[in-house]
């Protein structure tokens, strides 16, 4: 079970809401979209025009709100400079 697990180790397990729009949320500027689909890889905000990976956009926006979800507030991101 991941949740005793990540207790003998130490760590906290914290649950999202499986209906956040993690993959389709601006990571920069919170901008959600109406629709993306499966094969894009990439995708540009139409709002503040960065360019986000799926998958890096994702894991950024669920660490945003498991931290909100702990309390912690906002965890602090480092700039990442995107040339494209
Ligand atoms: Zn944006």
């Amino acid at each position: 079970m991941p949740s005793s697990l990540a207790n003998n180790k130490g760590k906290q397990v914290i649950y999202i809401d499986p209906w956040y729009p993690s993959t389709k949320t601006c990571s920069c500027c919170g901008h959600v979209l109406d629709e993306l689909d499966l094969g894009v890889r990439r995708w540009r905000c139409p709002y503040c025009h960065s360019v986000n990976d799926r998958d890096e956009n994702t894991a950024l926006n669920i660490k945003r709100v498991g931290s909100s979800t702990l309390g912690v507030g906002d965890v602090r991101q480092s700039q990442t400079a995107i040339s494209v």
